[in-house]
């Protein structure tokens, strides 16, 4: 069972992931939990080229093609054979991050970035995917207040451009409507992971 987790910066896909990770492992599940871009050595170091905070010459399209590359390097060394002995695989990231940054932030169109990355995936599209909602300038406000949080390249954007992620990120749920779910972001951390828990446990059980 595929599950992805996506949302803007400072949405908290990454600690709700980890903690429903916990849980559903305490339930009897086998999780494998991982992120894009990265998850295996390959796939990481395209991640530090790509987020390099000195690369500000890269261009959108050599962008959207790293992380395609990334992905498929992790799908093949991580994601498929997790799902081939019918493991949970929870996903901080995938396709859609690619439809909505480079697609339609960056400009790069949604349909071609969806295009050009269905030569990496070959079909492999999420069963669910997890859209964590918060306001953009609320998740900036969350990251600028966690110090541990690494720096990147996308730290240099303006929120006007965190704003088309959101924006591009409501046509996706429409685009997507059975496949993508919303979860309510603004609360404190238990609470989110308490709904993302519930509707990911009642999709596997259906
Ligand atoms: O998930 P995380 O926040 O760690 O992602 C690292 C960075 O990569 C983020 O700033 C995110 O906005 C950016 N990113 C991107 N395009 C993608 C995936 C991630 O710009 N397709
Ligand atoms: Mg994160």
């Amino acid at each position: 069972y595929f599950v992805t987790f996506e949302g803007g910066e400072g949405a908290g896909k990454t600690s709700v992931l980890q903690k429903v990770s916990s849980r559903l492992k305490q339930a009897g599940y086998d999780v494998v939990t991982t992120r894009e871009p990265g998850g295996i050595e390959i796939a990481e170091k395209i991640r530090n080229i790509i987020l390099d905070p000195a690369h500000t010459a890269m261009d959108a399209r050599t962008e959207a093609l790293l992380y395609a590359a990334a992905r498929r390097q992790h799908l093949v060394e991580k994601v498929f054979p997790a799902l081939e002995s019918n493991k949970i695989v929870l996903c901080d990231r995938f396709i859609d991050s690619s439809l909505a940054y480079q697609g339609y932030a960056r400009g790069l169109g949604i349909e071609e970035v969806y295009q050009m990355n269905q030569f990496a995936i070959d079909q492999a599209m999420p069963d669910v995917t997890l859209f964590f909602d918060i306001k953009p300038e609320d998740g900036l406000k969350r990251i600028a207040a966690n110090q541990n949080r690494e720096q990147n390249r996308l730290d240099l954007e303006k929120l006007s451009f965190h704003e088309e992620v959101y924006q591009a990120y409501q046509l996706l749920i429409n685009r997507f409507p059975d496949r993508i779910k919303c979860v309510d972001a603004t609360p404190v951390l238990e609470e989110v992971v308490d709904s993302t828990y519930q509707i990911l446990q009642a999709k596997i059980e259906s």
